[in-house]
């Protein structure tokens, strides 16, 4: 994965295609929009299943979960750096704050830039053994048309952000609902840990 420097992307607008160079190169990614239709300065979440197709009919189905799985991942990163209420979380007496209470403020700002750039909603329930986490109009499987189970790009996104809350701590995520725009993760801790 080649790392390419940026001047602070922080909308999901600038970072996404950012992602996708980065792992598929550019040549990959110009062609692909290009055969999606989409014009490369305003990336919204509605052109999204538009690229889930296009990546689909040019790898499969699995390889193109497996890209998305990584833009999510990747996106996380820009994420992290430049969206200012997770930086604040990188601050001051933030940053020593207990696990406990670093993950949900993490996924308040996971939420805001969400809701901000996706039009997107994430809401998270701690239970006894871990954490529920839905997500309401997700822009990957709202639209009927998209022949595909689960929701790749925010799997990927939440795995790195648990892994940047607590890189010790073995999770496990499983999405165990996805349609119509709702998913919902859930996300245990492995007791080996
Ligand atoms: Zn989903």
């Amino acid at each position: 994965m080649t790392q390419i420097n940026h001047p602070l992307p922080s909308k999901f607008a600038q970072i996404f295609p950012y992602c996708f160079e980065e792992i598929l190169g550019r040549k990959d990614w110009d062609s692909l929009i290009q055969n999606s239709g989409i014009n490369t300065g305003l990336i919204q979440g509605n052109n999204i299943p538009a690229l889930q197709n296009e990546l689909i009919k040019r790898y499969g189905l699995k390889t193109a979960q497996g890209i998305w799985q990584r833009v999510g991942r990747v996106a996380f990163h820009y994420i992290r750096r430049h969206f200012n209420p997770f930086v604040q979380l990188t601050r001051g007496e933030n940053r020593y704050k207990p696990f406990s209470i670093r993950l949900p403020l993490g996924l308040q700002a996971l939420n805001e830039f969400l809701s901000q750039n996706l039009d997107c909603q994430l809401s998270v329930i701690t239970q006894e053994k871990g954490w529920q986490i839905d997500i309401d109009h997700c822009p990957e499987c709202s639209r009927d048309e998209v022949d595909q189970q689960g929701s790749f790009f925010l799997r990927g996104l939440l795995q790195e952000y648990l892994l940047w809350i607590d890189a010790r701590k073995d999770f496990r995520i499983e999405e165990t609902q996805c349609v119509g725009g709702h998913c919902r993760f859930d996300v245990r801790v492995n007791p080996t840990n």
